[in-house]
């Protein structure tokens, strides 16, 4: 909500001075109570300040920085996640340096045959394999990759700002979204990256 310079300055009186009158309210910014009412009125409406019988405005509102974060954090990792992609344990790394152009990702979780989650490959653990002079097509992902309990994840009911949380945290690009099958063994169900979280900040934002 775009604020005038006089409602923005009625909001500070309140915050400072509240509960306190219109009249006090319109003294203070050497203006008329009439004049001060609209912006009265629409603060009240947009629910930033509270008008009590008898004893005067106090302030409601939440700061617009922490209306956004509640906003965002209705949202949970379920409703937003993406399609993983995902390599087998004995894959090749230049099998999933195929995967990782073909499907257009940038991190690929690593899975047994069972479709459990073992591990994960960024873009850079597979440039360090590339320029490391071994021979791609003999070693399996399973030497390379981040593995299993070291993954961070998350699960469909947390809330993005947690996720989004976690990125930055553990200065990672992406999180496989879990689901737990047989005893602690994970099921990959999904995938929150940077990409989803930028595209769930320009939708809400348009
Ligand atoms: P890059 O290595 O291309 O910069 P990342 O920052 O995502 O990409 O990865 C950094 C390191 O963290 C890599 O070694 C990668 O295997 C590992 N990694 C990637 N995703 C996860 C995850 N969800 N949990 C733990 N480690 C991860």
């Amino acid at each position: 909500m775009n604020l005038s310079q006089r409602q923005k300055k009625i909001l500070e009186i309140v915050k400072e001075c509240g509960p306190i009158s219109g009249g006090e309210i319109a003294s203070r910014l050497n203006v008329s109570r009439a004049a001060l009412r609209p912006c009265l009125a629409i603060l009240t409406m947009a629910g930033l300040l509270e008008a009590r019988p008898r004893v005067g405005y106090t302030y409601a509102g939440k700061e617009a920085k922490n209306l956004f974060a509640d906003y965002l954090r209705r949202f949970t990792v379920g409703e937003v996640k993406a399609v993983p992609a995902v390599i087998r344990e004995d894959s090749s790394v230049y099998d999933a340096i195929v995967t990782l152009f073909v499907e257009d990702v940038g991190t690929l979780f690593v899975i047994d045959e069972e479709g459990f989650l073992q591990g994960a490959l960024s873009r850079k653990d597979l440039l360090k394999a590339a320029i490391g002079g071994s021979d791609l097509l003999r070693i399996p992902v399973a030497v390379i990759m981040t593995r299993m309990p070291h993954l961070v994840t998350v699960e469909p009911d947390l809330d993005v700002v947690a996720a989004a949380k976690k990125i930055v945290d553990y200065q990672i690009d992406a999180l496989p979204v879990v689901r737990t099958a047989e005893g602690d063994k994970l099921k990959v169900i999904g995938k929150i990256t940077k990409t989803t979280l930028a595209r769930l900040l320009a939708e809400v934002s348009s």
